[in-house]
Parts: C-alpha cells; structure tokens; sequence
C-alpha cells in the first residue's frame, strides 16, 4: 500500500517538477505539490527501504534546459526547507540547536540566537558572479549543481549593476538573489499573449522563468524583470568580509543592489514570530508575489556550523504563507436539501488547513459539476478556499485514482423524504419537488426568520428541526400559531425563553414590506432586489397585478422597468404568483396581521411624491480600502441610495472601484483591467455629497 503510494507520488511529482522548472507551465498549484511532496518525505522517513533515486525529494530543481551553456556552480544553490506552521518553525529550531549543540539544560531558557527575517520573493534565484568589480556570468539556480548561463538575458535587468560601486573591488564575488516580474507587469504580459492566443503563464515565477530562458535578450529587456539581492559568497581572502546574513545585506546595498526593505534582525524566535504575522497580512499591499517568510541565522561562522542536508541549508527555513489549495482524500458525497427543494452535492473529505481554517466539506453545485469533476470515492482531489471564499473542489489528481473504486453520482431520491428527484431539461439543478419535504420546509421557516428578513430572535435551527421533526409546525403562518407552553416545553426551550419568542414573531409582523417579501424566499429574489422591487410596488397586491399582468410580455416590461430587475426575475415573479399555494400563503400572512404593503410614511414611489433621484443608475461599484470619511456600510448606503450597486468583486464591467487605505487586491485587479479608480472625493463628487 504504502510502496504503491509512493511510487504513484514520485511519478506525479516528478512529472509535476519537470512541467515547473522545464517547461515553465506547471500542471498543479504549488501548495499542492508541497503537501503531495511532503506525504512522500513522510513514507520515505517511515520506510527509507522506499527512497528511490528518483525521487524528487533527492534532487533540486531540474536539469537545465537545452539552447543555453549549461555551467557548473563553484557553489551549489540549494533550495529551503519548508515550514507550514508556527509550530513547524519551533521544531527546526528546535533541531537547529541541537546540530549547534546549544541545547537547553532542564530548567534553563532557550538560547536565542538571533536570525534575519526576509520575504521569499515568489521569483528564480540567479546566481551572479563579479570578477573585479565587473559581472561577467549570471547562471540559473538549474539543478543546484549545474544552470543555464544567462548573461546576457540578465545584463538588461536594471536592479543588477554591470559594475559595482566599491572601491576597490574584491576579486571575484557571488552574489545570489530572486529576479522576479512585479504583479502589474504580469498582468500586462498575460494580457498581451492572450491578445496573441498564446496561452497564459500560470504565476509571476513561472513568467520570470520561461522570460530568463529567452533566446533574444531584447524580449527580456521588454519584461521589466526585477531583482533582489540576498547572499553574498566572497572570496576567502577577502578580509573585510561581513560575519553576519544583516551585514552581508548592508553590504549588498552598499554595493549597488536592490535588497528588499522589508527585512528585519530579529533578536530571538519570538521577534521573527512576530515578523512572520505581521507579512502574512501586510505582503498583500506588495506589488509583487511572496510566498512566505525566510528565516536565516545571521552569525555566518554558525551558519558553517550547521551545514547542510542534502537539499537544503539547516541554519534557514522556508515558512509558507496558508495555502489557498491543498490535496485531500474525498470520503463521501452527501446532499443538502435547500428551501427552493434544489439538491446541492457536497463533497466530504479528510480535514486540510486551507486559507487559516480547517475544511472538511465543499459544495460540488450540481450534477453537471459532478459529472464534469468525475469523482470516485478514494480519490486525492485538490480543494481551493482563497480567503473568505466558500471552499471548492478543483480537479481530481486522476493519477493518484485507488484501483477498483467506486464513482460517485447524485441519488436518485431525496435523502430527505426519499421521492424521486428531478431535473428539468435544460436546467442545472436537481430538485425535490415534494412541497411536503421536510428539508423544503425548515430552509423556508430559516429564511423568514433570518436577519435579512422577519428577524426573529430566539428561533434557531436546531429549535425549527424539533418544529418541523415534531409536526409542530407545516408553513410559515404556522409558526404565528405556537404558544408559549408548547414552546417552553421543547429541548432547551424555558419558560422566560418561550415567552420571548412568541413576542419576537408578534413583533415581525411590523417589519417593513421589503423584509416580508424578501422573506417569502421567491427565488432570486435577494435582499437588494426585494428593496427595489418595494420600492416600485408598494404591495403585494399591486406586485402580484405587475407579475401576472397578461402574457404577452407586458408584465416582464413592468417588472424589468425597474433597476436591477432582469427576465430571469420576472420570470421567477411570475411563476411564483401564478401558484395557488403562494397566494394562499399570502392571504394566511394578511389574515395574521401582515401588512404585506409599504406603511404610509414609507416613500415607495406609490404615494405621489417624486421618487429619490438616482444618478448612479445602471453602475456597479466595489469598494476595497478603508476611508477616511465614511465607514464601508455608509458609503454602500450611500450609493444604493443613489441607485448604484455595490458588488464584493471586481471584473471588466465594474464601473468604478472606491479605494482607500490599504486597498489590496481588488486594487490591483482594477488597474491590471483598466477600471475607473475613484479616491473617497471622487465618490462624493459623483453623488453631489460633501463629507460631513
Ligand atoms: P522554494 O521555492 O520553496 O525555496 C527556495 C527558493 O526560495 C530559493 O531557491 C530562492 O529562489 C527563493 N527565495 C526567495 N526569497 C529568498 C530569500 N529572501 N532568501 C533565500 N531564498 C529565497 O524551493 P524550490 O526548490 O525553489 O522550489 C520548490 C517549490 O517549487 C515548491 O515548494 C513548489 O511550491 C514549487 N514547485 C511547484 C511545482 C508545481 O507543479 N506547481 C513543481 C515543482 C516545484
């Protein structure tokens, strides 16, 4: 088992490795190779009887590649260890004492030795070599032992000097650093060579490496590649050399190199701790792809010290920021039944830390989704989660497929009440169509009671299962009829408890007309839209008369009149009014006392007054940043109200993107695509405000 695994990991890895540093066209994310490449040092470090020449985990890199002088380094370039925790970082500390033979006595502190913190620049490290002051061989790192020489690809990278600035010069000098292509130069690259139909490079380093490679320095020139520097290997006989990683830097800018600023001497493993937090967040303000933190003891003679492994040095450390992706292994596929009765398939797969959380389940959409993925039970699939963004599978690793296993499809029934599924022609979801499904039911009463909606405190999801479970409650209006002993008699329910729900719903029949109909949960029609469409009928029984309104498409002109309101919404209108047990549910709701109307006092554009002018009609906004004047929700109020919308991502068809402070990606996003960027001013300015 465990030798068949491995085997199957070295295949996929090496065929992985030699996509990435030959081909620059890498076939899977690179949180996903570390984690696969990870499992096999695992199974090597278990049964070393499986450690194969081959493996990926005995070699740096790959070969170099055929078109340029292959040389040999003077000094191998090693590749880092990697850590993926804090806590990882305290164990090759915790080794690293021990190869210096500073371990603590018991009872005794740890030492501290104090080590530089620096960005890993997601770039290619080069090796630069200066013989008098002049460069005269640039070479890729290659294999560790050998790389392409580069030259004169590198002469045209303007943050390399052609010549130091030290008098005198030492005789010959290493000096190593990561070239790299800033984000908005990647994205200018990718959108010229889709403009050629060329296919796009798949990150910045891969788009740096195949650039390096070049045969005609001019394209490389036209890159705008940069460089920063971070070792410097001199000559033994060079006296004046620094002793420490901080002064060798020093030594570098003193020199003419660019040395990234964002490095830090840091005293002991709290302070690089506290270094490693702090670019996790702030690195998404840099114009250019880092992916973690290097740690390096700063005394050189103690770097010597340590030594080496056979890939990497063990005075430094690679730690990688979460990863976005990760491999897992797909247990079981389970569906949720949700409020409209559409099925959703879900993913269920052993735990992986993804973007700072642990996840275990990913919505799989619909059985298109399924089909399209074609999954087996067993398989090693690679799951996305970036940020706040619902997790997701990506792709199957077919490679790593188990023999004999079993594919994973929707039932053909509800796992809820067990009828038969169905899916409409041309539709993408499967449904429950049992109006008496108990999934259906629960998912309607959540909704009505959500924040959003009637916003009625105290009823949770596990009090609505014993509801629906007990028979208690069949339909929205039934929740209206429970009593507070019935109540206070369910699990976890008391009297003071009981007595206050039964308040909160009496007190829901006062909310607004727009929290009643966004409450019906008729499908697409969200919070936003169940404003609008409030706002331009001011009851439900003008809304019905709009919706049913004939059948020659006048009623979809009535409804798609108003701002944000497409066919696909009309149409959704519509079908729901033309049902009898909608407008039954309708007159249950007036007969308990719902308004299911605008109040008087409410302008919804029904009572004569000239309705609120909407000068940003038609426009999509996103804000990103904080500013100065207005807090986020102010400034989606504020543009509401003027009748923009405010939309969490960016794309070509965003009209504007209001930035402030310590705008990140969203920023970035707009000016690689050309979109309007407006400052707090410039948003005021549009809608006729002055700050406050
Ligand atoms: P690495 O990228 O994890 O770390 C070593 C490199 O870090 C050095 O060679 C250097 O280029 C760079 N670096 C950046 N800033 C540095 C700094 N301040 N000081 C020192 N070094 C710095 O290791 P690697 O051996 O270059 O590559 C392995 C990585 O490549 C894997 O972790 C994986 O993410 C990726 N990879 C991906 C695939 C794939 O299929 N996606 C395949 C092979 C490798």
């Amino acid at each position: 088992m465990a030798q068949a695994r491995a085997e199957e990991l070295r295949r996929l890895l090496n065929r992985a490795a030699h996509a990435y540093y030959v081909l620059d066209a890498p076939v899977m994310e690179d949180p996903v190779y570390d984690r696969l490449y990870r499992e096999l040092v695992a199974l090597e470090q278990a049964d070393p009887a499986l450690i194969r020449p081959d493996s990926p985990t005995r070699r740096v890199g790959g070969a170099p590649a055929e078109g340029f002088t292959n040389v040999a380094h003077r000094i191998p370039l090693l590749s880092l260890d990697n850590a993926f925790s804090l806590d990882e970082l305290d164990v090759w500390y915790g080794r690293l004492l021990k190869v210096l033979d500073r371990e603590p006595q018991e009872g005794s502190q740890e030492p501290a030795l104090p080590m530089v913190g620096e960005l890993k620049i997601d770039g290619n490290a080069l090796a630069l070599s200066y013989e008098h002051g002049v460069l005269v061989r640039a070479a890729t790192r290659g294999d560790g032992e050998r790389g392409e020489e580069i030259t004169a690809n590198v002469r045209t990278i303007r943050s390399v000097p052609l010549r130091l600035e030290l008098e005198p010069p030492p005789a010959w000098v290493e000096v190593r650093g990561e070239a790299f292509i800033p984000d908005a130069t990647f994205a200018a690259i990718n959108a010229e060579r889709a403009e050629r139909g060329e296919a796009p490079f798949a990150n910045p380093r891969n788009a740096c490496a195949g650039t390096l490679r070049q045969l005609d320095p001019k394209v490389v020139a036209a890159r705008g590649l940069s460089f920063f520097a971070y070792t410097l290997h001199l000559s033994e006989d060079w006296q004046a050399g620094p002793r420490s990683q901080w002064q060798a830097l020093g030594w570098l800018k003193a020199a003419g190199f660019r040395v990234n600023p964002h490095c830090a001497l840091c005293p002991d493993l709290a302070a690089v701790k506290l270094f490693c937090d702090r670019w996790e967040e702030e690195r998404r303000g840099l114009p250019y792809a880092t992916d973690g933190v290097v740690v390096k003891l700063d005394d050189l003679r103690l770097q010597e010290e340590a030594g080496f492994t056979q890939k990497a040095p063990r005075w430094a450390i690679a730690l990688k920021y979460a990863a976005e992706e990760a491999p897992s292994r797909l247990l079981r596929l389970t569906c949720q039944v949700g409020r409209t009765g559409v099925v959703t398939p879900v993913a269920e797969f052993e735990p992986v830390p993804l973007a700072g959380t642990t996840v275990s389940r990913a919505t799989l959409h619909n059985a298109d989704r399924v089909a399209e993925l074609d999954l087996c039970a067993g398989d090693t699939i690679v799951v996305r989660k970036a940020g706040e963004i619902i997790p997701e599978v990506v792709r199957v690793l077919k490679e790593l497929r188990p023999a004999g296993a079993t594919r994973l499809e929707l039932p053909p029934t509800c796992p809820e009440c067990g009828s038969a599924l169905v899916r409409e022609e041309g539709e993408a979801a499967t449904r429950c169509v049992n109006n008496g499904c108990p999934a259906i039911l629960r998912g309607s009463l959540r909704h009505w009671v959500s924040k959003g909606a009637l916003d009625v405190d105290g009823l949770g999801i596990k009090l609505i299962e014993q509801l629906v479970d007990r028979g208690l409650v069949a339909s929205i209006p039934g929740l209206y009829g429970l009593d507070a002993a019935l109540l206070a008699s369910l699990e976890r329910m008391g009297e003071t408890s009981a007595a206050k729900l039964v308040a909160a719903l009496e007190a829901s029949k006062q909310q607004p007309w727009h929290r009643q109909l966004y409450g019906l949960g008729i499908h697409h029609v969200g919070e936003v839209n169940a404003k609008a469409l409030a706002r331009a009928f001011p009851s439900a029984t003008t809304l019905e008369a709009a919706a049913l309104a004939g059948d020659d498409g006048e009623a979809a002109d009535r409804l798609t009149a108003v701002f944000g309101i497409g066919p696909e919404i009309a149409q959704s209108l519509r079908q729901w009014f033309a049902t009898p047990a909608n407008r039954l549910l309708l007159e249950q709701l007036g007969a308990l006392g719902f308004s299911l109307a605008a109040a008087p006092d409410q302008n919804a554009g029904g009572d004569g007054r000239p309705p609120a002018p909407t000068p940003l009609a038609g426009q999509t906004f996103v804000l990103t940043g904080t500013l100065p004047g207005l807090s986020r929700s102010a400034a989606q109020a504020m543009i509401e109200a003027a009748g923009g919308k405010v939309s969490g991502s960016v794309s070509r068809k965003t009209s504007h993107v209001v930035a402030g402070e310590e705008a990140g990606s969203k920023l970035i996003k707009a000016q690689a695509l050309g979109v309007s960027v407006l400052d707090e001013e410039g948003l005021r300015a549009l809608l006729g405000t002055d700050p406050a």
